[in-house]
């Protein structure tokens, strides 16, 4: 039985605490317009099917339905319905958004595929490093691009979201920018703790979850994503499933916390029954913060009120436009959030490897630099894989996307 790892953290980690995070709005569900929705965005998607890449993209992926993940049953739904954030059958944000993926996702998708897209993608290679991630020394981190990371700390090899396959179950539909895409599955070390923060393609992606399973020692993620990683052969012992408010421990006496995001979460047509978070981790004198996918909301005063001291905060910037405000971070909306949460360092993360929105790539990199300097907080923008010291995470790096194209 292959295990590499040093050792294992416990299977079943202990509750340490649950953090309140106000009274829950919930908003009711429209089942006719729910149904609608649905023959709509089927349509779109058949629409699109019959264009060149996608129907390629299908042909090529004999994987793509396995992608698709499984639904949470038995005791992991039952754990689900008992939640205080699950009612009417989903998940709900803590302060209610307008769904602008329901909205516009007939219209949107097909308007994805046909709009300008000048600007969305670089003309020339990311620059990139290619480091051998089995050198990382204690306190140091390597960012993949989008939201993936890997970092040793207090002797921990622990990843979070790394999708280093593609962000979409038919390969050829949404690709990597060119040295985005430099890492692969094969390139991370055998793992003490692998973080997840929703189920969405571009962080849960199943080729890198294969990959990982056999030199994983455990896994944290928000309630109900376990089901997807069982249905593709991972353990139940090995799946830590968390609501948000809720803490567990790490070893050397650190701490992992889950916290809302603002959010949705779904790998089919059918969304909201897993629940999509961000997590806080207090490790070795360091408390990091990763915010997942998610809008403004009032979450952030309240991380801010429970953790008074955050010393590095990874947050979400890019994908975003005025459509989905509410479940991505526009850029007014990121220094905001930035300025409630005052870390010592941040980190503008969801840029740089795929285009999924409709700015330029540039354009998150460049608001967090205005917006960090504003707020005179010092801005970490590591090249992908260039080793980042996480006492001083914004030591050697730069604006480097200025210069290309
Ligand atoms: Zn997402």
């Amino acid at each position: 039985m292959l295990n590499p790892c040093k050792f294992r953290l416990p299977a079943a980690f202990e509750l340490l605490d649950t953090v309140k995070y106000g009274e829950q709005i919930f908003v009711g569900c429209d089942r006719k317009i729910m149904q609608r929705r649905t023959v709509l965005t089927s349509a779109a998607f058949l629409a699109a099917a019959a264009t060149g890449p996608l129907c390629a993209a299908v042909q090529e992926s004999t994987q793509a339905f396995s992608a698709l993940g499984a639904k949470p049953t038995g005791a992991r739904l039952e754990r689900i319905q008992a939640s205080p954030n699950f009612s009417n059958g989903t998940f709900h944000n803590l302060t209610p958004v307008i769904d602008p993926i329901d909205r516009e996702r007939s219209s949107g998708m097909l308007r994805f595929l046909t709009e300008d897209k000048k600007g969305r993608r670089p003309l020339e290679r990311i620059p990139s490093i290619k480091t051998d991630l089995t050198t990382l020394a204690d306190g140091q981190m390597v960012w993949f691009g989008h939201s993936g990371f890997y970092l040793k700390l207090a002797g921990l090899a622990i990843a979070a979201d790394p999708a280093l396959h593609a962000c979409f179950p038919l390969g050829s539909f949404f690709k990597p920018f060119a040295g985005a895409d430099l890492y692969q599955p094969r390139d991370i070390p055998a793992l003490d703790l692998l973080i997840l923060t929703h189920d969405h393609y571009d962080h849960l992606d199943m080729l890198t979850m294969r990959d990982l399973k056999n030199r994983t020692a455990h896994v944290v993620c928000p309630l109900g994503v376990g089901a997807h990683l069982e249905y593709w052969g991972w353990e139940a012992e090995r799946i830590t499933e968390m609501d948000w408010g809720e803490k567990i421990a790490l070893p050397h006496k650190g701490s992992l916390t889950c916290v809302p995001s603002q959010h949705f979460s779904g790998r089919t047509l059918e969304r909201n029954t897993t629940l999509w978070a961000g997590f806080v981790m207090d490790l070795d004198g360091v408390t990091l913060y990763l915010s997942g996918d998610g809008g403004y909301g009032r979450h952030f005063r309240q991380i801010a009120t429970d953790f008074r001291r955050i010393d590095f905060a990874i947050v979400e910037d890019g994908q975003y436009n005025t459509d989905w405000a509410g479940i991505h971070l526009m850029p007014p909306a990121w220094k905001a959030a930035v300025s409630e949460l005052r870390p010592r360092f941040v980190m503008p993360c969801h840029n740089a490897k795929f285009d999924l929105s409709r700015h330029t790539w540039k354009a998150p990199l460049e608001a967090a630099l205005a917006n960090a300097q504003s707020l005179g907080i010092a801005l970490s923008t590591p090249l992908i894989g260039q080793i980042v010291a996480l006492d001083n995470p914004a030591r050697d790096t730069g604006p480097w996307w200025q210069e290309l194209r």
